[in-house]
């Protein structure tokens, strides 16, 4: 669907000869979301690392840090950290327009052994869900918001201040808000211009509930597409706001007295170039499978929330008031309800989960909710009555797990999930999970202090 301006293999090859790309960025997506890999001569790259490179496979067993934590059955120190295969998806090359001479390719990442995709690498996930839906008949459609804070300050800044200064770049609740903006747009336009530019279908940009909170929408497209997306548009957020002197978070909650940043995901299913969602003769124009899957998503919420908000920061945001979702309801076009029906009545019809965190990473996000999605459709389930009316006010509905213990106990729990990922898959993303809660705790935190001093 997208209309991307492709960079192809042969393009890249003439552009490497002419001298204009003399660096390919060669990228796989770790379990937090991020890019990991290297920076290839151009020259080399067309030559032979088109076809593979390799890196170590710490890289899908770190963490924020960039640790090595113990515990995980696929690598360790005992195992002695080798390597696996980066596979470059050549589907995936682009220009990177913010950098000079250089482009990027993605990578599938391959077990040196097996020669198998790595299981728990989250591009091969979300993949092996697409892949069931087609065997089903079904394409699915997705779009990711990406919100964030922008500060006036840089990143050292931040940092010297120790997170003590930090200076949202607008002044108030900016949410629509065109003069708040306009202060953004010495990174907001570039942002939008480049990743416009490489391929990226960028809608367009907003200010968001809070001040100096912005919101980045792209366009929807298959999910794997709308993953690549959101992944290189967050890099290119940081990179960005790096380049023009200015620090951003995508901090689920940086500040408990402020809105935190979400990251919602809209969803449809098509087949032979339409919505199956849509079916003008069912009630609010929602189709038997929309049904279903909607269904499914409920029925599996508390198995799928790790994949939603996947650090101790994520679950600051689940707060009543805030937008942010805290009940396992659907609802048409109700911001407080966890499964928004958007589209009602129209072919654009389609379910906005909005429990996902700014800081989740899309390919789990997305193909834990397709497997939640799917298992609906397969058994047919009913979808539960609708929920009208202010969801944190009056719903005895089933809340989705308050904190990152409970949702790792769920996740382990999960028959469904290891079903659809493998028991090893789980297993791998709740060590994930419990190194956060290891290292949590052992940080005494300011709260803590200042809640236990005596006040003179
Ligand atoms: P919101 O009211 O949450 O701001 P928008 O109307 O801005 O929602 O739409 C949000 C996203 O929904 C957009 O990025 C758009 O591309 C996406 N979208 C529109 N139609 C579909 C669809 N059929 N399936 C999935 N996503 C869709």
């Amino acid at each position: 669907m997208t209309e991307t301006k492709q960079l192809t293999f042969e393009t890249l090859k003439s552009d490497v000869n002419d001298g204009s790309i003399d660096t390919v960025l060669v990228c796989l997506v770790d379990m937090q979301g991020r890019l990991m890999g290297k920076r290839f001569h151009a020259q080399s790259f067309v030559e032979s690392a088109y076809q593979e490179t390799h890196c170590c496979t710490y890289l899908l067993a770190t963490d924020l840090e960039m640790e090595t934590p113990d515990g995980y059955a696929s690598t360790s120190w005992e195992a002695g950290y080798g390597d696996y295969v980066m596979k470059p998806d050549l589907s995936t090359l682009r220009y990177v327009p913010w950098l000079e001479g250089t482009a990027m390719v993605l990578c599938d990442v391959i077990d040196h052994s097996t020669h198998k995709p790595v299981p728990h690498s989250p591009r091969e996930m979300l993949k092996g869900q697409i892949a069931k839906l087609a065997s089903l008949g079904y394409t699915a459609y997705m779009a990711t918001e990406l919100e964030f804070f922008l500060f006036k300050e840089s990143f050292e800044e931040l940092a010297n201040s120790n997170y003590k200064q930090m200076t949202p770049i607008g002044a108030y609740n900016e949410d629509y808000h065109i003069f708040q903006t306009t202060k953004e747009e010495g990174v907001m336009r570039p942002l939008r211009n480049h990743l416009y530019e490489m391929g990226i279908p960028v809608e367009g940009s907003k200010g968001e509930a809070e001040a100096g909170q912005e919101e980045l929408n792209i366009k929807y497209d298959e999910a794997l597409a709308c993953a690549d997306h959101h992944t290189i548009a967050k890099h290119a957020t940081k990179e960005i706001a790096w380049q023009q002197g200015h620090a951003v978070t995508f901090l689920p909650k940086w500040d408990h007295t402020r809105i935190g940043s979400s990251s919602h995901v809209h969803q449809s299913l098509w087949k032979d170039g339409n919505s199956v969602f849509f079916d003008e003769k069912c009630e609010l124009g929602k189709s038997e499978i929309m049904d279903s899957y909607i269904a499914g998503l409920i029925a599996y919420a508390m198995d799928y929330t790790y994949f939603m908000a996947p650090y101790v920061n994520s679950y600051k945001r689940f707060a009543k008031g805030s937008f942010a979702p805290t009940k396992i309801v659907w609802s048409v076009d109700n911001r407080t309800a966890a499964f928004r029906l958007c589209g009602a009545g129209s072919s654009a019809i389609r379910v906005e989960c909005r429990v996902p965190g700014s800081d989740m990473n899309p390919y789990l996000a997305q193909s834990a909710m397709l497997a939640a999605g799917i298992k609906g459709i397969e058994e047919k389930m009913k979808l539960p009555p609708e929920f009208t009316g202010n969801v944190y006010k009056d719903s005895e509905a089933e809340s989705i797990p308050g904190n990152l213990y409970k949702a790792i106990e769920t996740l382990r729990a999960s028959n469904m999930l290891k079903e659809a990922f493998g028991e090893e898959v789980v297993k791998h993303y709740v060590r994930c999970g419990e190194v956060e809660i290891e290292e949590f705790e052992k940080v005494v935190t300011d709260w803590e202090v200042k809640r236990g001093f005596e006040r003179v």
